[in-house]
């Protein structure tokens, strides 16, 4: 694979004094970057984030360090927003670079990362029943598990990502990182080198996400929690399906909670700032909300046997149709579905139901 041309990145880019946002390469057309934010300081430098795990994006972000004054062995702190790999996966080399470095997450995500067993064979079985229940049929479960040979399994990495973006020596090395050296709880202060950063615990798009904020600058670290202009995942998993979380109420609760903040700029991990913090908020609940009438909708279009998640996935809008989805893509819609599904039961308003074939299935509450 040749390694990346470093000059086609765009320099840092300073948003407060000392703040820098920097840019690593993804491997997805559709987020073709992920932002880290380097915290300039005496002693050295703090992130908000890393990047994925590969050869490219370690180029990179020696390159963008370099060009602000500071080089991989100077990382002394690694905020990280959420277990996902764009996210984490540069965390064990940035830790072999600065064996100080102290690799800090809310406590709830590194206990949901080391409980969900992403990586083993038994956890890829249990995903196929789960996939079934959920109505994805035998011919889809094949091909699925065609296409994750040789490359991370479902659910892994974030939604459009190839399964081979990693080597496998890059892969193992996030999949070891599942501790941190520093677990948060929300609304901790993080006091270092002249900055003072606020923890502000985000569930939805992950158990344990974590946005930042910057009183000093009103500024907010969203992560993944609010980009500019996609919606981000959020999915009903098998883990938070035997967990009993209901992961779009809380994520509907953490734009209200972000929003709240007292933001001039928010940063997101992909995509452009964001001026209006309160406002993309709101458009992006009002998403959910019209998803949550086409999943109504959807049910009530299917005759004779109530429909299961896979068929409601099917008739709702996503992006690009739902038939030219892989594998991945499909799991995510489906759990993206689940999630709608779930609040609607919760709030009385469906029924779901295990039919004879073990098939979950749902209908409107009469
Ligand atoms: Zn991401």
């Amino acid at each position: 694979m040749p390694d990346f041309d470093v000059s086609t990145l765009e320099p840092p880019r300073e948003i407060v004094p000392g703040l820098w946002r920097l840019r690593t390469p993804m491997t997805s057309n559709a987020l073709p970057w992920i932002m880290p934010y380097a915290f300039a300081g005496k002693h050295g430098v703090t992130l908000f984030d890393s990047g994925y795990g590969t050869p490219e994006a370690k180029t990179a972000l020696t390159a963008q360090l370099k060009a602000i004054g500071y080089a991989p062995s100077d990382v002394q702190r690694l905020l990280v927003s959420h277990a996902h790999a764009d996210h984490l996966g540069l965390a064990n080399w940035i830790k072999r670079q600065s064996p100080g470095c102290e690799v800090t997450m809310m406590g709830i995500e590194v206990d949901w990362f080391a409980a969900s067993h992403h990586g083993d064979d038994d956890w890829l079985t249990r995903s196929g029943v789960w996939m079934r229940r959920h109505g994805l049929t035998e011919e889809e479960l094949e091909r699925g598990l065609e296409e994750s040979r040789g490359g991370p399994p479902w659910g892994r990495m974030d939604a459009g990502a190839k399964p081979d973006a990693a080597s496998e020596t890059e892969r193992r090395s996030w999949e070891l990182h599942a501790e941190a050296d520093r677990r948060l709880v929300d609304g901790e202060e993080i006091v270092f080198d002249g900055w003072l950063v606020v923890s502000v615990w985000t569930p939805g798009h992950t158990p344990g996400h974590l946005c930042a904020y910057i009183p000093e600058h009103k500024l907010t670290l969203t992560g993944d929690h609010v980009l500019s202009r996609i919606t981000p995942n959020v999915s009903l998993s098998q883990e938070g399906d035997e967990a009993h979380r209901n992961p779009l109420r809380e994520f509907l609760a953490s734009l209200k909670k972000v929003a709240s903040l007292d933001t001039g700029l928010a940063l997101p991990a992909h995509e452009d700032t964001i001026d209006d913090l309160p406002e993309r908020c709101r458009v992006i609940a009002e998403h959910h909300e019209h998803r949550l009438h086409e999943v109504l909708a959807a049910i009530d279009s299917v005759e004779g046997v109530p429909p299961s998640a896979a068929q409601i996935a099917e008739r709702v809008t996503w992006n690009r149709p739902y038939s030219t989805f892989g594998m991945f893509k499909r799991r995510s819609a489906i759990g993206e579905t689940l999630a709608h599904l779930d609040l609607l039961r919760e709030d009385g308003r469906l029924l779901m139901h295990q039919a004879e074939d073990g098939t979950v299935r749902w209908e409107r509450a009469r």
